[in-house]
């Protein structure tokens, strides 16, 4: 029987060169020549003010809880059918989360619940692009405008997707994105920050050089450096900056693939999917689709589990995600006890199919007529 995993990290081919390549340059802490070419590879391609690799995506979230000026007694808007780190480091900051239900019929917050959540205290909204959906950025970012706070785009999923033909990252105040090997562009493990908002960029590379102003100095824009605010050691070394760059060359074959594969799911389970289970996903017009991930929404927490099982027992690994937070052990006692009955909706009936580069059309074939023979 052939085993088809759930992910399967590609490798382009490059990579190991490039590795090569930084190890033997004799320079291979981070801030040099593949950390340069990646990051103006962001700045150019989708317009990002600045870019910074980090070493995760949780990683830039914890510069915008710092940029932010996040502490004890604010509070931040985000939803509870998300990953941990959206909410981590606004928690370790001191910030109390205030969480919004998902849509009825797809995973992202329900843009038209934010405003009613809204307090003096209120610092920032934490949009998460799921599956790399757009979220309606026009209406989260009216809201933020009128009432002065910031947007900070969980885009750990959300590489070249779009808004409105915007890429997202690009339009709120900063954005986090992630290359852990189960996302569409990987470096292992590995992230972004993009700061769109002027106002962040010089101390953006502080925190990112432990407090220090080094990249200016660095840069010849100051004869010494020292240390000069909070910060971290936020920097990946060359070696992770190396092997990202050889997949940034390939992203656009990257992308297509994964979209082509999205759509082979999506075109064979479309008419079965009516009467049969509850969804397939949803896309809003303002969106487009960047192939991360492809789920199906079942009617119920057992006809998920039977669909688990029986591609299992053919050797096809599929998965569900996402406690949602409000109900984590971590945090539930702290939720303030609204019901967020989409979230958990999700929680109990989303599944993931496999996509990755090297699965077949063949592969994606058998996957949808074990599913259709439910
Ligand atoms: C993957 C993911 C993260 C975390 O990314 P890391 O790079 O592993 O830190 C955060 N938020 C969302 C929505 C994710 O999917």
């Amino acid at each position: 029987m052939k085993m088809i995993p759930f992910n399967k990290p590609y490798l382009t081919g490059k990579e190991m060169h490039y590795i090569y390549q930084a190890v033997y340059s004799g320079k291979i802490s981070g801030n040099g020549i593949f950390t340069r070419k990646c990051q103006e590879f962001f700045e150019q391609k989708y317009g990002f003010r600045k870019a910074l690799l980090t070493t995760s995506c949780t990683d830039a979230l914890e510069m915008c809880a710092m940029l932010a000026g996040i502490k004890p007694g604010d509070e931040v808007i985000m939803p509870s059918y998300t990953f941990v780190s959206t909410a981590l480091a606004f928690v370790r900051a001191g910030a109390r989360i205030t969480f919004v239900d998902s849509h009825k019929d797809y995973p992202n917050l329900d843009e038209e619940e934010i405003e009613k959540y809204i307090s003096p205290r209120t610092k920032a909204i934490v949009p998460v692009h799921y599956a790399g959906i757009a979220c309606d950025m026009d209406r989260i970012m009216d809201v933020a405008d009128r009432h002065n706070i910031l947007v900070i785009e969980d885009a750990a999923q959300a590489i070249d997707s779009y808004y409105k033909g915007k890429p997202l990252g690009s339009i709120g105040h900063m954005a986090a994105f992630s290359f852990h090997e189960t996302k569409n562009i990987n470096s292992g493990e590995g992230g972004l920050l993009a700061i769109n908002d002027d106002r962040f960029i010089r101390r953006s590379e502080i925190i990112w050089e432990k407090g220090t102003n080094r990249a200016e100095f660095f840069r010849g824009e100051v004869n010494k450096y020292g240390w000069c605010d909070t910060g971290s050691s936020f920097l990946p070394s060359e070696i992770i900056a190396a092997y990202l760059w050889a997949q940034l060359e390939n992203i656009n074959e990257i992308q297509k693939k994964r979209i082509a594969l999205w759509e082979k799911y999506y075109n064979g389970l479309e008419g079965w999917a009516d009467g049969n289970i509850k969804s397939l996903p949803v896309i809003p017009k303002y969106a487009t689709n960047n192939g991360h991930l492809f789920y199906l929404v079942s009617r119920s927490t057992d006809q998920r589990a039977n669909l688990i099982n029986r591609l299992k027992e053919n050797g096809v690994h599929a998965v569900f995600h996402y406690l949602s937070l409000h109900n984590s052990q971590y945090y539930k006692n702290l939720h303030d006890g609204r019901e967020l009955p989409n979230a958990d909706f999700f929680s109990e009936n989303l599944v993931r199919l496999p996509l990755f580069f090297e699965l077949t059309e063949d592969d994606a074939d058998m996957i949808i007529s074990l599913i259709k023979g439910l």
